[in-house]
């Protein structure tokens, strides 16, 4: 592991439950996942801490829900908020969150699958990168989308490597906190980019292939009339799907602009 925490649950308003399929439906803006959310903690708060009453009521959600956007991706209804303020993200029949009893089995993965997994972050983001994306995105619904796609963080660092000619330290950006606020609303584009469209069966960079698995998107550079440019990596993985150049070109020119005001805080 190359990253010194645990990246689900770190603390400092960060947490994750992308890997319980939270993003997975077509609209996964914060209103309507902060409403699912509720409802899953409401349904469990009353329950009895069995299997028996949490199985049946994981179920009954399950039937209920929205169809996920990627079928082969489970969507687990154990999901909900931790805190009584409802600022973190977890799991409901975790043992801890359940006073001792593991009922993680009553959700689609069986509890050790749950207790033992780690995704691709861990891995692939260095310590630097994930500390920076835990202290510019300090909320659950931001902090999940941005530290699971690696290629999103690293894009952005590479745009600002470039746009500096040289390397950048996450560090650097850590400890000035006017690069810290640039790099939350660049990393915030994930949530706030404009005209993206809500038609296309689109997460980031991924579309859902015949099987509903995630595949990866590319831009049809024939098509748009356009040619390959730094910024169509990150531009992919905002979820911008353009169907004209000027799309791409506006797209394109809301990232630069972003690592622009990066770049300006830090000391030349
Ligand atoms: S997606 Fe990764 S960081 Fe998020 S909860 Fe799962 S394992 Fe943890
Ligand atoms: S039971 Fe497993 S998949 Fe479901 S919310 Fe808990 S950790 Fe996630």
């Amino acid at each position: 592991m190359s990253v010194s925490f645990h990246l689900c649950q770190p603390g400092r308003g960060a947490s994750c439950g992308a890997c319980c399929g939270l993003y997975n439906f077509r609209d996964h803006s914060r209103a309507t996942l902060t409403e699912r959310l509720g409802a899953q903690t409401d349904t469990f708060a009353p329950l009895p801490r069995e299997p028996e009453a949490y199985g049946a009521a994981a179920r009954a959600l399950k039937e209920a829900r929205t169809p996920p956007l990627f079928p082969a991706v489970r969507v687990c209804p154990l999901l909900g908020f931790l805190d009584a303020e409802r600022t973190r993200v977890g799991c409901l029949g975790h043992p801890k969150v359940t006073g001792g009893v593991d009922l993680r089995d009553c959700g689609v993965y069986r509890a050790d699958i749950c207790e033992t997994f780690t995704c691709p972050s861990f891995t692939w983001l260095s310590d630097g990168q994930a500390r920076l994306v835990q202290a510019a995105c300090a909320d659950w619904y931001l902090y999940g989308l941005v530290i699971t796609d690696v290629e999103f963080v690293r894009g952005c660092l590479r745009l600002l490597e470039w746009e500096r000619a040289g390397p950048v330290d996450p560090e650097a950006l850590l400890a000035r906190p006017e690069s810290l606020e640039a790099m939350r609303r660049l990393l915030a584009l994930k949530e706030t980019a404009p005209g993206r469209g809500t038609h296309a069966a689109v997460f980031g960079r991924f579309t859902p292939d015949t099987e509903g698995e995630p595949i990866s998107r590319t831009l049809d550079y024939a098509a748009l009339g356009a040619r390959a440019a730094p910024e169509d990596e990150v531009v992919l993985c905002l979820g911008y799907a353009p169907t004209s150049l000027e799309e791409l070109t506006r797209a394109r020119e809301l990232v630069r602009t972003h690592v622009r005001a990066v770049a300006a805080t830090l000391p030349s």
